[in-house]
């Protein structure tokens, strides 16, 4: 508890000086003046507060998305210890499932005492194995309790992931997918035991020392399960052999962010054509679907893999990496030695993360990832105002006016393919705070002692509902995200923009700031989600969320010449110690970055038309507390293990270059203050990006 008194404290002193600095929304005290806004703008407005700020020893990165997540987690917090305290919530009801979820999970004693027995079943299921049909059959068993994708990738014992979602070329309907992960945007793939594929192809030292230390991590996991150590070591070297061999046929983070090339719609016959060892019908059965239930199997190269190690891999390798699997995944859920084990390699080695968060927390998070809508209706009962709804929806329609604006006079599309894309813009969906229907956990067990069985059950329900869609009509009622998240999503097939009501707070959106810190900040989020529907992905799909293309020839290159700077801006930047992003991985992201800022700039000045000038506040123009308000949301300091995790892994750019090399195209910005040319934050006229 008492490493917990400094985060508190800054908690405290960020609440109040919000308060005190209501009228302008910006925190002069947290900048750093002897840094120029021309030379680092993100350090000229976020340094006084970083050095102050240390990163917490529990995290990867400290700063304004993560303050504000902890801050919404203090909230569940009272919100669970109250569902454990009441004793007259009734047996079966949602209070009483949130109460005994959280109260297994901090129960560590009696975690403690089961040692690893809880997965004893997993074991003996694997150890059974003594065929191929046996085999098929084991993976068709572990995928109905796979872990659904939340915050990160979902996870599953086996080489493929079935789950569902909207066909591309049909977003009326849900289909199956067959996946590797489920998301470039999320960290984590539901297969390998490594963050991405490169992490076991790449030859650099860095990377043949991560994969020593997974092969330690491996052997020392094993053995701590009751694996001898002599055969753990082979064991060790048996599964990254065999992760190695499927990565192969993996296609990059970036190569994925093209729809058409992760869209492959086929039947039982095309399943049997790419993987004929596989015994598919009886796997579909298993799931609950027909036979005739049409797939979109994302990467076909990996089923074609899997087959050749299901005829070539002896049935031993395939026991031995199910084995390691279940136990990985299991892992964080398990005693202590097992689950300290998984936290010094998936958050130390991996984040550079040193100590775990305090115990509530871990148990807060489960909660709001596995029982999301029972807390999430919680949340929003108790935290989220219904005025800050009706708010929002005003400046994302006047955001969205000012793309239309924009569209309307683009000096570069023609007439057809502007007229779609102002369909595609009217049609958006806005969804903000919290789902319009919640879901149903009636059929969900969770017991007061069994944190190991309610966790695997509430994945296994999760997995049904997941797998209950296919075959359906889409639900637009629907969220991927939860409540007190501190995000939002955009969805292209699904024509909606999502805000849950975690991000509606300050420094983000502030009800009693003014427009200038408003704009520059929620505003600048807004744009870039519905920027994300005009990003490299998202201009293909059309206004009825279909994978179809609405671009003449001459206005798509124009589009691509546009985005082909911003690659090259994000290949060339240096983020220190030799390395890069990969522009193309972070494209969507970073084209959400500048279009949403550019047209939340234009909303801005199109509520200013025909009012006097908004007056200086704390020393600066209404312009310069826009910009003031965009870096701040990106005020995020890193560990640089986390950071080279989410270079190799993640399609968001560090937050640093979020705010750095956005304004570094923004002539508004160097207006505001009166960058020159030649200065870091002005990049060179002939190189400087625009979309819109
Ligand atoms: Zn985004």
């Amino acid at each position: 508890m008492l490493r917990r008194a400094p985060l508190l404290l800054v908690l405290a002193a960020c609440t109040l000086t919000s308060q005190q600095a209501s009228r302008s929304g910006i925190h002069p005290e947290d900048m750093d003046p002897t840094c120029k806004p021309c030379t680092d703008f993100w350090r000229y407005v976020n340094g006084g507060w970083l050095d102050k700020n240390p990163i917490p020893s529990h995290l990867a990165s400290w700063g304004t998305f993560p303050v504000l997540s902890e801050a919404n987690q203090e909230r569940t917090r009272t919100i669970l210890d109250a569902a454990v305290s009441d004793t007259s919530a009734k047996p079966g009801s949602n209070k009483r499932k949130m109460g005994d979820l959280y109260a297994s999970c901090m129960n560590t004693a009696a975690i403690d005492q089961r040692g690893i027995s809880p997965l004893q079943p997993d074991f003996d299921r694997i150890a059974a194995i003594s065929s191929t049909k046996d085999l098929t059959a084991a993976l068709a068993v572990f995928q109905k309790s796979a872990r659904p994708f939340g915050a990160v990738n979902g996870v599953v014992v086996g080489p493929f992931r079935l789950t569902s979602g909207q066909d591309p070329k049909d977003p009326s309907r849900i289909i199956a997918r067959i996946v590797e992960r489920d998301g470039a945007g999320r960290t984590g793939s539901a297969i390998f035991s490594l963050p991405d594929r490169d992490y076991y192809l790449k030859t650099d030292p860095k990377s043949l020392e991560t994969r020593a230390a997974f092969t330690d991590h491996v052997a020392r996991l094993l053995q701590l399960a009751g694996t001898p150590a002599i055969d753990a070591q082979t064991q060790a070297k048996t599964i990254l052999d065999f992760e190695t061999a499927l990565a192969a046929s993996v296609m990059s983070i970036a190569e994925k962010r093209d729809p058409e090339k992760i869209y492959h719609l086929m039947d039982l016959a095309g399943l049997r054509a790419l993987a004929p060892a596989f015994d598919w019908a009886q796997f579909l059965r298993e799931q609950g679907l027909p036979e005739s239930t049409p797939v979109n199997v994302t990467e076909p190269e990996l089923l074609k893999k899997v087959n050749e190690q299901l005829t070539a891999a002896p049935l031993a390798t395939w026991k031995t990496w199910l084995h390691w699997r279940a136990l990985q995944i299991a892992a964080p859920y398990l005693a202590k030695p097992v689950s300290d084990e998984d936290f010094h390699f998936q958050r130390t080695v991996l984040a550079g993360v040193t100590q775990p968060p305090p115990r509530w927390q871990t148990c807060a998070s489960i909660v709001d990832r596995d029982l999301s809508d029972v807390l999430g209706q919680a949340w929003v009962e108790k935290y989220f105002p219904p005025e800050a709804k009706r708010r929002m929806i005003q400046l994302v329609e006047n955001l969205r006016a000012a793309l239309r604006d924009n569209l309307e006079h683009s000096d570069w599309m023609q007439p057809a393919t502007r007229q779609s894309a102002i369909r595609k813009l009217d049609a958006l969906q806005i969804q903000i705070g919290y789902p319009d229907r919640w879901r149903d956990y009636s059929a969900l067990p969770i017991g007061p002692n069994t944190y190991y069985e309610n966790v695997r059950a509430a994945w296994a329900h999760g997995q049904r509902y997941e797998i209950a869609r296919i075959g359906k009509p889409v639900d637009h009622l629907d969220w991927g995200m939860t409540p007190p998240t501190v995000n939002a999503y955009s969805s292209t097939a699904d024509m909606k923009v999502v805000f849950p009501a975690g991000i509606l707070q300050p420094p983000f959106f502030d009800m009693q700031a003014d427009d200038a810190a408003n704009y520059g900040a929620i505003g600048a989020v807004i744009g870039h989600e519905i920027g994300h529907q005009f990003d490299d992905g998202g201009s293909k799909f059309d206004a009825t969320g279909a994978l179809k293309n609405w671009w003449t020839p001459e206005d798509r290159q124009q589009f691509e010449t546009r985005t082909a700077c911003v690659v090259d801006e994000f290949n060339t930047l240096d983020v220190g110690g030799g390395l890069h992003h990969n522009g193309k991985q972070v494209l969507g992201e970073a084209l959400g970055d500048l279009g949403g800022l550019a047209i939340a700039w234009k909303a801005y000045q199109r509520t200013l038309a025909g009012k006097p000038a908004p007056p200086a506040m704390d020393g600066f123009t209404a312009d310069q507390r826009f910009f003031i308000s965009f870096a701040r949301v990106w005020g995020t300091q890193q560990r640089a293990e986390a950071e080279r995790l989410q270079l190799n892994t993640n399609n968001h750019p560090i937050a640093r270059y979020r705010a750095i090399a956005t304004l570094q195209n923004m002539p508004e910005f160097h207006r505001a203050f009166q960058c020159k040319p030649g200065d870091p934050m002005v990049r060179p006229l002939a190189k400087q990006c625009k979309l819109w």
